[in-house]
């Protein structure tokens, strides 16, 4: 079949996420027959070069031979098992080495599915810990520009008005405090102490998206805010939740971003890279203090009963394990070093160009912020179009051009996907 003839089809019956599916009308859908390594080919032998890892998760490139293989394994075994009262190897293996790899304090896993989910999660266990100790803090402070997730309470603490606003009515009530991606880092920190201070004794938690908010345009901050912030926080007994799901596993040149703070949150969510982009899977980890705020006889009712149907699923889990195998193996994070040096090189004179408000970076995410375009223009849409003309996928965020690529793009490819957006931003648009 043709891509066309396969996108009349799809558009009879779905509806596709974070789109407008009129737009659809004007600029078509592209039907993927197939991935390996850095490209995805569509139906008529097409190549695109995934320069944002498929939504960010896609970290080793498409069907990954070493992944391939231990799916394979894990196939002839188990698929899935029910996660309540029963365990399987995979999520044995991934906890303790999760736990291995992460703060020491960071001694117990909840299992979910995705990232939202991952977010509910940490947010009911932070509210559910106080409660449990006869307490009651029902508020939750984020940042501004902040994106946690779709779901109800992960969009509540999130401060992205295209998703969120609509819904605000039905959200539960949060707090969001300027962020230091947009504002002097000691205001930012100024005005988180005034909201704590405020609402002394009914905060339970406060979330970030450490370094990177991905979401948020790729605004980006220093490791300095978040160590001020754990302090605030244990100052004022409120939980850090750090929310990894997008820069966690190498993103920001690091294996997760708060090792750049040295800091310990209280709650850690990983998901996206978690699989390389093969399967749903998420985590939350925290500490043997809010693991034992739960732990009781059934019926003094302080469980956490949370669950999802597909918790830890073996296959996921599986993967997960294989991923970290690659890091560990290829030793991956030192290896990027040198990519990140290149990208950093080679968008230099980005930074000369008189629609460039700002190029920035943090470890594999390069951010091209542009300026000067009406608002009702969607130069993202347009961007995208030219350069998917030559073969290089990018999906801007608004005015603002981004590179997240998987770790197996070649220095070749790595300046191709810089060369043709150059070429689009200096001369086409
Ligand atoms: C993607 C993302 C989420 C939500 O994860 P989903 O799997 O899409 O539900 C939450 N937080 C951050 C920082 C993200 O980038």
């Amino acid at each position: 079949m043709t891509n066309n003839e396969l996108m009349k089809e799809d558009l009879k019956h779905i509806f596709h996420p974070c789109s407008q599916m009129k737009d659809y009308e004007k600029l078509p859908l592209i039907p993927i027959k197939k991935g390996k390594s850095s490209y995805i080919y569509d139906f008529e032998d097409n190549e695109y070069l995934d320069c944002i890892s498929s939504w960010w998760v896609n970290i080793f490139g498409h069907s990954n031979d070493y992944i391939n293989k231990k799916i394979n394994e894990q196939l002839q075994d188990l698929e899935h098992v029910i996660f309540a009262g029963f365990t399987h190897k995979p999520a044995i293996d991934l906890a303790k080495r999760l736990v291995s790899l992460t703060p020491e304090p960071l001694q117990k896993i909840f299992f979910a599915d995705n990232g939202s989910s991952a977010i509910e999660i940490s947010l009911k266990m932070a509210f559910q810990y106080f409660k449990n100790k006869g307490i009651s803090k029902p508020l939750f402070v984020s940042l501004e520009n902040s994106y946690h997730g779709e779901t109800m309470g992960a969009l509540a603490v999130s401060d992205n008005g295209l998703y969120k606003d609509i819904y605000e009515d039905i959200l539960i009530k949060t707090i969001q405090a300027k962020s230091p991606s947009l504002h002097d880092e000691d205001i930012a920190i100024d005005d988180m102490r005034s909201i704590l201070k405020k609402y002394e004794g009914q905060v339970s938690s406060v979330v970030i998206e450490p370094l990177i908010q991905c979401a948020g345009s790729m605004k980006m901050y220093n490791a300095s805010y978040i160590k001020k912030l754990r302090a605030l926080c244990d100052e004022f007994g409120v939980f850090l939740i750090a929310d990894e799901i997008a820069v966690g596993f190498g993103r920001t040149g690091t294996l997760f971003a708060i090792e750049q703070a040295d800091i310990t949150p209280d709650f850690l969510c990983l998901s996206k890279g978690i699989t390389g982009g093969y399967m749903p899977l998420s985590v939350v980890m925290f500490t043997d203090d809010i693991y034992n705020a739960f732990y009781c006889d059934y019926d003094e009712g302080k469980s956490f009963l949370d669950s999802h149907s597909y918790t830890g699923n073996t296959i996921a889990c599986a993967v997960a394990n294989a991923v970290l195998d690659i890091f560990e193996k290829e030793n991956i994070i030192e290896k990027n070093q040198e990519k990140i040096a290149l990208i950093e090189k080679q968008t230099q004179r980005f930074k000369s160009l008189e629609n460039v408000f700002e190029v920035r970076q943090r470890g594999m995410v390069c951010a091209i912020e542009l300026k000067g375009y009406d608002s009702n223009r969607r130069i993202n849409l347009e961007i995208f179009q030219a350069a998917l003309k030559e073969g290089v996928y990018i999906r801007p965020l608004g005015n603002v051009i981004y590179f997240m690529p998987p770790y197996c793009f070649t220095n070749e490819q790595l300046i191709k996907m810089i060369d043709v957006t150059y070429d689009i931003v200096s001369t086409k648009i």
